[in-house]
């Protein structure tokens, strides 16, 4: 007679699901957090455990990142260091050139 006791395997094939989806929601969270000059890790981690919730990333304003990002002298968004063209105002940055060195 079997009972109706759940079998070993089938907590850890929730756990299983359950890390599958959070490492997903993490990758994704972390990368849009590295193109915001976010912490990855901590938004890594917000993915694993919140899943769907850490997303809220992608809504987020980014924050300048020494040698990713830097603030556009003309209007003050947030863009890549290497761009030469803010994609926000349009204007041409120097390489290198942001509202801290001007
Ligand atoms: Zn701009």
């Amino acid at each position: 007679m079997h009972s109706r006791i759940p079998k070993a395997g089938e907590n850890d094939m929730t756990l299983l699901a359950w890390l599958v989806t959070g490492t997903f929601f993490g990758a994704i969270a972390s990368s849009i957090a590295r193109q915001k000059g976010r912490g990855e890790i901590r938004w890594f981690l917000a993915g694993l455990f919140f899943l769907l919730l850490s997303l809220v990333v992608f809504f987020l304003p980014a924050v300048p990142r020494a040698g990713v990002t830097k603030v556009c002298p003309e209007c003050a968004e947030v863009v890549k260091t290497a761009a030469r063209v803010c994609r926000f105002c349009g204007r041409e940055i120097a390489r290198g050139q942001s509202a801290e060195v001007v």
